[in-house]
């Protein structure tokens, strides 16, 4: 049989029998495929180049299962804007762990496939618009250089959900290093079987940093390496001003990828108070709290580890604070060399702190577009008026000129690979989904092409570096539709 270079493994079905429901996807009545993701089927070794695309709409919709999946429902806990919540897959199938060309294993997961015992009072179903949401701005993140979830395809239902009003049920294929998450342990932590505790830890570290595997302690050894790639994380988000918008911590990948967008969104006028979602009435999400709320997340991590880190328990809460603890000078770390970097700033200087926030500074209060005043200071182009306009920022502007003046071709360079022209811009999100959920993928797909070359300048695309005309700006996303 045509397997479509599927090869499985199933490594996540063996471990203990509380931590996933083995169950299949729930077929839909006439799948449809929408869109595919051929450059990354390519890389994953896939080949549909004799698929027809009924065939591809049966596989992408679950209708048919491709050979050597054994479809689990995994089980997770998680903290939901700070409330601690049994979840589990509500909605989504792990089909199992496909070998890629490179040996290396990587999840492929249903997501709106149908009910699972983790359903609560959902009906297990995604609706067309944020799972095409999901595959644009994760495929963007990716590109922008980012680590994250990728996304292979997504498919009509053929059924109708209820929402607020009818909406096109969707069917989105994700591609992760894992699903592995802080909530996962948390719930084997909750259910109180240290066996299943120590077996999720090897799991883990066997399967994301083999490196550790004869550490003297792994839990934490696997701690400290998730927390480094949690920091660095975050501090790309900060970098092109993502907002995740739902950081519970079990939407917290073990791998460190960016996993689960739902209300996401990019911010246009620079202000760390920056909230999308119409969910988060206290900004527990906001784009300047990121840090701080991966370090609450990672220490929710570290108790859930808490029996592993040593042998009495003083001993282990010592451990885990003085691990906590040093997430701050690591994140600001990352910050600092972030920073330096979009602004082209090489060698290291006393004032290299002031330089970066007195321009923080001088963006918020004048209201500047954060992508476009970093792409201004490289070409001119796109210039912010109100800042341009203000004396603070001519003699911070010229500070800087001179500070970057004796490397200036390797600032620039620096500058152009670490500012992005190209972020998916709320509004140009919003038209692309509402016309591919009215049938049309025409904008969706000039977008996604656009977002495929963050960093290259397209002059006949300058269009889609504006933000919003001041007549959108009150811009909110939903999540969990
Ligand atoms: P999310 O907001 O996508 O991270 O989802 C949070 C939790 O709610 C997860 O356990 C999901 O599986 C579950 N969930 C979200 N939407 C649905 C739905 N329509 N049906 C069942 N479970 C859902
Ligand atoms: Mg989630």
């Amino acid at each position: 049989m045509n397997n479509f270079g599927f090869n499985f493994d199933n490594t996540y079905a063996k471990l203990p029998e509380i931590m996933a429901t083995k169950i299949s996807p729930v077929p839909v009545k006439q799948p449809e495929l929408v869109i595919l993701n051929t450059h990354l089927a390519e890389e994953l070794g896939l080949n549909f180049s004799n698929t027809s695309s009924q065939d591809l709409a049966n596989l992408f919709s679950g209708n048919i299962l491709p050979e050597g999946s054994e479809p689990i429902a995994q089980a997770y806990c998680g903290h939901q804007f700070g409330h601690f919540v049994m979840l589990g897959d509500g909605r989504a199938h792990l089909l199992g762990e496909h070998i890629n060309p490179k040996n290396i294993k990587v999840d492929i997961q249903f997501k709106g496939s149908g009910r699972t015992p983790y359903s609560r009072m959902g009906d297990g179903r995604a609706a067309l618009g944020p799972m095409l949401r999901e595959y644009l701005i994760s495929e963007a993140m990716h590109h922008l250089g980012i680590s994250t979830t990728r996304s292979l395809a997504v498919v009509k239902t053929g059924e109708m959900i209820r929402r607020e009003t009818e909406l096109k049920g969707a069917i989105l294929t994700r591609v992760a290093a894992s699903h592995l998450r802080v909530g996962t342990f948390q719930y084997v932590a909750a259910k109180q079987d240290l066996n299943a505790l120590k077996q999720l830890v090897d799991y883990a570290v066997a399967r994301h940093y083999p490196e550790l595997l004869n550490s003297q302690n792994k839990a934490v050894a696997l701690f400290k390496t998730v927390m480094k790639r949690q920091a660095k994380l975050v501090t790309e988000w900060l970098r092109v001003g993502f907002i995740h918008g739902v950081m519970n911590t079990d939407n917290v990948s073990i791998s460190g990828e960016t996993i689960d967008y739902g209300p996401c969104a990019f911010m246009d006028q620079y202000d760390p108070k920056t909230v999308f979602s119409s969910i988060d009435h206290y900004g527990r999400y906001a784009f300047g709290s990121q840090s701080i709320i991966t370090k609450w997340n990672l220490a929710r991590f570290a108790e859930s580890l808490l029996p592993l880190l040593a042998e009495d328990e003083k001993k282990a809460v010592k451990v885990a604070e003085d691990l906590i603890h040093s997430y701050d000078e690591t994140f600001e770390n990352h910050f600092h060399e972030m920073m330096k970097k979009k602004l082209g700033l090489i060698s290291n200087e006393e004032n290299d702190k002031a330089i970066i926030s007195e321009l923080l500074n001088l963006m918020y209060n004048n209201q500047s577009d954060y992508t476009n005043t970093f792409r201004y200071l490289i070409n001119n182009k796109l210039p912010q008026n109100k800042l341009l306009n203000n004396t603070g920022f001519i003699t911070w502007e010229q500070k800087w000129k001179n500070r970057i003046k004796q490397n200036q071709e390797e600032a620039l360079n620096l500058m152009i690979e670490n500012n992005p022209e190209f972020i998916p811009r709320n509004h140009k999100v919003e038209e692309a989904l509402k016309n591919a959920e009215n049938g049309s993928v025409k904008s969706f797909n000039t977008l996604l092409n656009i977002l495929k070359n963050p960093y290259t300048n397209q002059i006949e695309y300058e269009d889609y570096q504006k933000p919003a005309p001041p007549s959108d700006k009150i811009y909110k996303t939903f999540c969990g539709t």
